[in-house]
This record gives structure tokens, sequence and C-alpha cells, in this order.
């Protein structure tokens, strides 16, 4: 039987159908741009404009129906059948309605009162993401900061600067999670780019504004909501300076050049529903001046640069020191500074419209364990709930999740390792228990993970453990 809810869905789409722009079906302006549409049978709408326009071109062009007589008409011409073209404009090229301006909606859109405190975002984003305090203490103010600047708008004369973040940490450190987390605890729409695939426009790849295309489809294509959300782009250090090359550098400085104008702000034409501009698809302009841009990478090797600069200092005069003193140095990233990473390859401009940088710390077994056990949904939650749904209780030894840490350390890709590691793992338990009605508890022991032996299995009602083999 249908559940009553089934239906919603179908109910509600011509009311979703109103909160939509119309869009031209010839110059695919929207409503907003083009006027009011003129609406056609299947569903087209064509604006004011291309229906005079096609008039005109008809009466020029001595069209059957201007000459009764049959004289001078344009032979060979097949008129469209609208009835193929039925839905031919995808929901996901639609835009929303702009909302009415009235008296109320001109108070701004976000109540001062309403953002977080820094100290409540952190708490928060503790719930989520294991370590970085420092990092989620600078991300809480920054982000606080920029949307108090949003809620107030305009300012007399002190405007307050974006807060732009570029954060640098190891691969699988939690960056990505970090901007998801804070992303869906202010509710704002986000959108993941990958500076890798950024070309300077009319190259192979895609155009730097593809990232608010993004972010429209992010937020429904309602660009109010799109124009106070954020774009987080990874990978940012794969878009550093070329050295010693002679070529144009499309993917790399160019890239830096063409994304400044979007993070100072500016008007920006997109494409709505597709990553590339051409004539099918619909355009709109998004203002990306409150669009809070936060970059991260990994910056291999930037490590050498700093102990370089280190180094050099550390030889002049007084302060002269041993040579190898930050070969060892688990902190040395901390140690960065504007200047290092423009050495690295990313151009001062670019630099100076990312105003807050921080780094992330790389993980420790210790933290490796905390992220296994801790966060809201860890994984090891995850499988102690899949498990009870068949009334079996998923327990660990204390030694095994730290066996799994150093395994996952040992691979060098943060924290995406542990999933790999535990998904193998529990892959003959979640095949083997359902076997069973019989068994009621499973224990994870450091043998099982170092393959010496079997996890340690309970029946139900009976108190003894018999060893699995
Ligand atoms: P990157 O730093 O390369 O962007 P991600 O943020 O994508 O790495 O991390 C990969 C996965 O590892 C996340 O989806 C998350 O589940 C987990 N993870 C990484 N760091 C942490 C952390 N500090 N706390 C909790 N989970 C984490």
């Amino acid at each position: 039987m249908p559940k009553k809810d089934d239906f919603k869905d179908v109910d509600s789409i011509e009311e979703q159908d109103k909160k939509y722009e119309d869009i031209c079906y010839i110059c695919r302006r929207p409503e907003s741009v083009a006027g009011r549409m003129i609406k056609i049978p299947s569903n087209i709408c064509i604006c004011q404009d291309c229906m005079q326009r096609t008039f005109d071109t008809m009466n020029t062009s001595g069209f059957p129906m201007g000459d009764m007589t049959g004289n001078g008409g344009t032979p060979n011409i097949s008129m469209i059948n609208l009835a193929d073209l039925q839905g031919f404009m995808p929901q996901s090229q639609k835009l929303k309605k702009k909302k009415p301006k009235t008296d109320k909606a001109a108070a701004p859109e976000i109540d001062i009162k309403k953002i977080p405190a820094p100290h409540k975002i952190k708490a928060s984003l503790d719930e989520y993401v294991v370590g970085q305090d420092h990092a989620k203490k600078v991300m809480s103010v920054a982000v606080y900061n920029h949307y108090k600047r949003v809620a107030t708008d305009t300012m007399d004369d002190i405007e307050i600067e974006k807060s732009n973040m570029l954060m640098i940490g190891p691969t699988g450190c939690g960056k990505t999670y970090l901007v998801k987390t804070l992303a869906r605890l202010l509710d704002v729409p986000l959108a993941i780019a990958d500076a890798t695939s950024l070309t300077e426009a009319g190259y192979i790849g895609d155009d730097i504004e593809s990232v608010v295309s993004k972010l429209l489809a992010a937020a429904d294509n309602d660009v109010e909501k799109a124009e106070r959300g954020i774009i987080f782009i990874d990978e940012i250090d794969k878009i550093a300076k070329k050295k010693n090359t002679n070529q144009r550098d499309v993917s790399g400085e160019s890239v830096q050049q063409g994304m400044l104008k979007l993070l100072e702000g500016a008007e920006v034409e997109v494409p709505v529903g597709a990553s590339s501009k051409n004539a099918m698809v619909p355009m709109t302009t998004v203002n990306t001046r409150n669009i809070l841009f936060i970059c991260g990478g990994a910056f291999p090797d930037i490590e050498e640069i700093i102990k370089e600069r280190l180094n050099e200092q550390a030889s002049i005069g007084f302060r002269a020191d041993l040579k190898d003193k930050y070969d060892k140095d688990e902190h040395l990233l901390e140690k960065i500074t504007l200047e290092d990473v423009r050495k690295f390859g990313m151009i001062p401009e670019f630099l100076g419209r990312l105003p807050i940088m921080f780094t992330l710390e790389p993980l420790s077994e210790e933290m490796l364990v905390q992220i296994l056990r801790e966060p809201k949904n860890a994984i090891i939650k995850q499988y102690q709930k899949l498990l009870a749904l068949d009334e079996v209780q998923l327990n660990f030894e204390e030694e095994a999740l730290q066996l799994i840490a150093r395994k996952a350390r040992e691979k060098k890709v943060g924290a995406r390792a542990l999933r790999s590691i535990i998904e193998e793992l529990m892959l003959d338990i979640m095949y083997e228990i359902p076997k069973d009605d019989n068994i009621g508890q499973v224990t994870i022991t450091a043998d099982y993970i170092e393959k010496k032996g079997g996890p340690i299995i309970t029946m139900r009602g009976v108190s003894g453990l018999l060893p699995e083999e």
C-alpha cells in the first residue's frame, strides 16, 4: 500500500513550479530579466522580444502565411512540433523567483542575534571533528565575523573585510570534513570544488565561475540563498605558479588571477544547471560579495621552504644554531608564514584575498582512536548500530583500536585509512553473524586484527566465551 506521503511530492510539483522563474525557450533569459512570458502549449514560454523577432522574421522573409496566393513562400520549411518538446526545460535549469521586496524583506535576511557565538560554533564542531582545536577556533571566529558582516550589510565608512580562509594541512586530517560540518551547522549551502579541474576560460576544463554554478545548484537555484553560501576549493596548492615554464600557465597562475575577482566580490554571470556556458543554458547573475570562500590544500613539501627560511634566520649572528635543528620538528608546519606560501607559488594578490590562514595538525594515533570511537557518527558507532538491528552487541578491545589506528597511520592518508581497514575487518563478521541467531555478542580483539585469531563470540544466554576459528 502506498503511504500518503508518497503522493506528497506529486501533488506539490505544480506548487514547486510556481516558485521557479519561467525561462524563454529561445533566448534562455529568465523572467526577471526578459519580462513577462507568453506561454504556449507544452509548457513552453517565449519572451515578448523573441516573439516579436519571430514575427518580424516571418514578415521579411515572405513566410508562406504572408502570401495567400501561394507565391513567394519559403519552401522546405518544417515547423517544430511543439508536442515533441514536452518537458524540455529540466528543473535543474529553472531559477527560483526572487522574493518580493516588502518592508519586512528589506530588513537584513540574517538576524545578528541568531548567529551562534564563536564558542557555540566550536562546541558544535567538537561533536563531530576530533582535535584541530586551533583550526576550529579560527574558523568559528572567522565565520561569526563573516555572517555579522553579511547581516549588517552596509556599514557607514568602515567596511568589514571579508573573512575568506586558507587552510593548510596534510591529506585526510579533516579539512573538507570541517567545512562540511560548518555549513550544515549554519544551514547555508555549500559547494565543494577541486582546483585541479579549473582552467582559464576557453581552455579544456571547468571555467572558474563554475564553482559559483555549483553553489547555485546546492542552493536549489535560489540566487539569494546562494549569495550567502560557502564555497570550498580543495587542492588549492595544485594551482601554484609553475616554475621554469615558457608556456602559458592556463591551470596555475591564470586560475589564481581569474579567482581574484570572485574572492573579493563581483557580479558573475553563471550558467544555471550546467558547468559550462552555452547557448542552450539559461544564465543568471550572482554576486559573490557575501559568499565565504575557504581554500584548502596539503601543500606538499612546503616544510622544506619553511626549514630553509628558519635555517637561514638561525645561521645569522648570535642566534647561530645547529643546521639540522628543524629536521625532526613535528610542528614545523605551524611556523608557516605568508612568505613561505608565496614562495610555494601562490601569487601575492591571491593570498591577499584570503586574509585568514591557519594550519591543521597531522592526526596522531591517539586522535585516530578517538575518531574511531567518539564523534557523533563515529565509524564504530555506525557498525554497532548495524549489528544492534540484528540484536548483536559489538565491542572492540582497547588494544584492537590502537592497532587499527597504528595501521591507519602507516598508510599516511590520515583518517581516510580508518574506514577501509574497518570495512575489511568487518566484512567476515557482517557475513557470518546473521547465519546464527544464537550469537549475542562479538568482541574484536587485537589478535583478530593481526590475523592471529578470531573475534570472541558470545552466545545468547550463555556466559562462557567461545572463540571462533
Ligand atoms: P581532507 O583533509 O583531505 O579534506 P577529509 O576532511 O575529507 O580530509 O577527511 C576524510 C574523512 O576522514 C572525513 O570524511 C572524516 O570522516 C574523517 N576525518 C578526518 N579528520 C577527522 C577529524 N579530525 N575528526 C573526525 N573525523 C575526521
